[in-house]
């Protein structure tokens, strides 16, 4: 692995544009997200500089105390940061003020009171919803069936905006094994577009084992910690 930060973001853009190429998709239409949870500030910094523009959190508080020290400065940031953790009720008010768009809505009544918060705010929630796609027990996200419940809920929200599905598969060695995984996220993502006549674009799916095969089966986010920050401290 290269060791410099910059390197290995130009990496895995290779990487991300020669996977879509083999498959007719154009390169410009997926966006890494780059993974900062446990990540020192200096390295985030060093990966702003080298032009990355997405980060994606896990944990509320954590992400609270770094937005505020790496953007939260700059006015005029184009920085986004993303939601990749469960999200608990009781944390929703907080997610609405920090993150541009949550991967992990699971329920109804999520959507509700994330709703409450973005109306007080006057903002328009970003959301995708994370699909529990290989029905592991131990997994965040919606079964397939619930999935229409929460797009049902969701459309009758004013200050929220679905834009697409997310999902944590299981996870293998071998990417090829993940790969029935991220095709069913794209077929559930088509079945609602069709059902509700509306776009859903985002497919936020693939990590660094394996968003070669993500961008292959359609992911337009994947999000990449270890391959681009290292091993993550415990
Ligand atoms: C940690 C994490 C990632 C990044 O995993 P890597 O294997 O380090 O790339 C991606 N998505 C979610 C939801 C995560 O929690």
């Amino acid at each position: 692995m290269e060791d410099k930060i910059i390197d290995r973001i130009s990496y895995v853009y290779k990487k991300v544009s020669h996977a879509a190429m083999r498959v007719d998709r154009d390169p410009a239409s997926i966006k890494v997200v780059g993974v900062t949870k446990r990540v020192v500030a200096e390295k985030i910094s060093e990966a702003i500089d080298a032009g990355m523009r997405i980060f994606g959190e896990n944990y509320i508080q954590e992400a609270r105390d770094k937005i505020d020290n790496i953007t939260g400065f700059m006015s005029d940031s184009d920085i986004s940061w993303h939601l990749l953790g469960h999200l608990q009720k009781n944390k929703a008010k907080t997610a609405v003020n920090c993150f541009d768009l949550i991967h992990t809505l699971d329920s109804p009544s999520l959507a509700e009171e994330l709703n409450k918060h973005a109306e007080k705010s006057s903002k328009v929630q970003r959301l995708l919803i994370q699909v529990n796609v290989s029905g592991e027990e131990s997994k965040h996200g919606t079964t397939e069936e619930d999935l229409y419940c929460i797009i049902d809920k969701v459309r009758k929200l004013a200050n929220l905006k679905l834009e697409g599905l997310m999902a944590i598969p299981m996870f293998f060695n071998n990417p090829e094994m993940v790969r029935p995984s991220f095709r069913r996220l794209r077929e559930l993502r088509d079945k609602a577009e069709e059902r509700y006549g509306t776009e859903l674009p985002e497919l936020s799916m693939g990590m660094s084992g394996d968003y070669e095969v993500a961008v292959e089966e359609g992911a337009t986010l994947v999000r990449v910690g270890t391959a681009i920050f290292g091993t993550r401290a415990q």
